[in-house]
């Protein structure tokens, strides 16, 4: 069980286990969103995610003719979970306790649309674009 929460505490969650991938999305979307090089996240089931409190400090927000939502608190500001799939959530690694410890990075997404100043030093795949072959 891995329990975390955001910056000031309002919004909380658990989750049984995830996957030790960690994916990074550096399209400019995510770069907004986070005000750094994209945005780290772990795929967690569905059914295994469990909100433990706050739901109403969660903020959703899309970019018009997109159906992906940018999830965050609306009192410290900081990236929550995303339920932007049937089967995932997509947690922001940077919210799980213990510094992520065992936790590597798997994949790099959007890299052709990375900022200038974004060098790629690990050893995770790089996908010029998004990623279609699933966590698996
Ligand atoms: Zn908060
Ligand atoms: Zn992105």
């Amino acid at each position: 069980m891995v329990s975390a929460h955001c910056n000031c505490g309002a919004v909380a969650f658990e989750f049984d286990s995830a996957s030790e991938d960690v994916f990074i999305c550096h399209c400019f979307i995510c770069r907004r969103s986070t005000g750094a090089n994209g945005i780290a996240v772990v795929l967690v089931p569905r059914d295994e995610f469990r909100w433990l409190q706050g739901q109403e400090n969660i903020v959703t927000w899309s970019r018009p003719g997109s159906q992906w939502a940018t999830w965050f608190c609306r009192v410290c500001g900081s990236r929550l979970p995303g339920e932007n799939d049937s089967e995932r959530m997509f947690v922001p690694a940077g919210l799980l306790p213990g510094a992520g410890a065992g936790l590597k990075v798997r994949a790099h997404i959007w890299v052709d649309s990375r900022a200038e100043w974004d060098e790629i030093g690990d050893n995770g795949q790089q996908h010029p674009e998004q990623y279609v072959g699933g966590a698996g």
